[in-house]
């Protein structure tokens, strides 16, 4: 039996790359049907995010022309990571598998055909990954280098140059449903998931038009997000700082002790300002990654939904 593929792609505001983009993520599940690979019941499954230009009108067309093509729509924009579950849990109710692709032609398709013959091996995910950053800009390439050095000494499992190109079985789906938190970081969720999984390699294009939708401030959020969704080991080094000021004041205490007796102190309006200063700065930040934990226990513990579909195209509603 030949497994039903369905490609999850999370669409927002695309309507420049979606006319370029779309056939050929056709073209390649209808070349993987034809060879035998997959099952003629694949579908390419779009995702709108609460497009606020004409890219669900597009969605529903090509829906119109070809059975091939399936959308649903959410409610609002809920952000990529939340589209991305929104159409995996849909998948799961028709697919065998998935693959979830950017819809701006960055995630090159040809790896899907190498990521439809890894889980033929018995592989339940396989990880796209980027074989090289040349497209990158030197800055996206030196933050991300050190982004997974930063998540590597925090103890996050994630791997390295992966970014959401990546098969998954319906089995994985399953597990992945049970977590339903709301701070949702699924590069590191999924390695926690365990199964048999295994990697292929691909060159990252560049967007084939439009503009990317995550600008220095998204990429920070989501960076934080990563970190502290997945270790406390930052609340662990506060601990470590506070320690170290600690004895470094006991020192200091000692030195104003012996300055005293030696009647040695009427200077030192330098050195008070810079530990005043000192300490209080690392209190601030020691405060703001606490209270950066205690934000995601109150988004958590209100446990809101993450979307709602409000509509469907080319998929019965059982
Ligand atoms: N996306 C989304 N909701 C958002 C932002 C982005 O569904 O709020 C989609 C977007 O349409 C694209 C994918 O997520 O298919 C990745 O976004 P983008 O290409 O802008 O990010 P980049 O590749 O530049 O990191
Ligand atoms: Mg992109």
């Amino acid at each position: 039996m030949t497994p039903v593929l369905y490609l999850v792609i999370p669409c927002y505001n695309e309507e420049q790359v979606l006319p370029i983009t779309s056939g050929k993520f056709k073209a390649k599940l209808d070349e993987l049907v034809d060879a035998g690979k997959i099952s003629g019941d694949s579908r390419v499954m779009f995702v709108n995010d609460g497009s606020k230009d004409t890219t669900w009108d597009i969605l529903c067309s090509l829906c119109d022309e070809n059975e091939r093509y399936c959308a649903i729509s959410l409610s609002r924009n809920r952000g990529h990571q939340n589209a991305l579950i929104a159409g995996l849990m849909e998948a799961k109710k028709f697919a065998d598998i998935t693959i979830s692709m950017d819809c701006d032609g960055q995630d090159d398709i040809n790896a899907i055909g190498q990521m439809v013959d890894e889980y033929a091996k018995g592989n339940e995910i396989v990880y796209g990954v980027r074989n090289d950053r040349s497209t990158d800009s030197w800055f996206k390439r030196t933050t991300a280098q050190s982004y997974y050095k930063v998540l590597k000494a925090m103890g996050v499992d994630i791997i390295p140059d992966h970014a959401d190109y990546r098969l998954m079985s319906s089995r994985v789906l399953n597990a992945l449903e049970g977590y339903s938190e709301v701070n949702l970081f699924l590069r590191g969720i999924i390695p926690q998931l365990g199964f048999k999984q295994s990697v292929v390699y691909y060159s990252r294009a560049e967007r084939e038009a439009g503009t990317t939708h995550y600008p220095l401030s998204k990429m920070l959020s989501l960076a934080i997000d990563g970190i502290t969704s997945f270790s406390v080991r930052p609340l662990r080094l506060i601990t470590v700082l506070g320690l170290i000021v600690a004895f470094l004041s006991f020192v200091g205490i000692i030195y104003v002790l012996v300055s005293v007796i030696s009647g040695n102190f009427v200077d030192g309006w330098a050195s008070t300002t810079c530990i005043l200063c000192f300490v209080a700065g690392i209190q601030m930040i020691s405060l703001g990654v606490i209270g950066e934990y205690i934000g995601k226990i109150y988004l958590e513990t209100k446990q809101r939904p993450r979307y709602f579909v409000a509509e469907r195209k080319n998929i019965s509603e059982e």
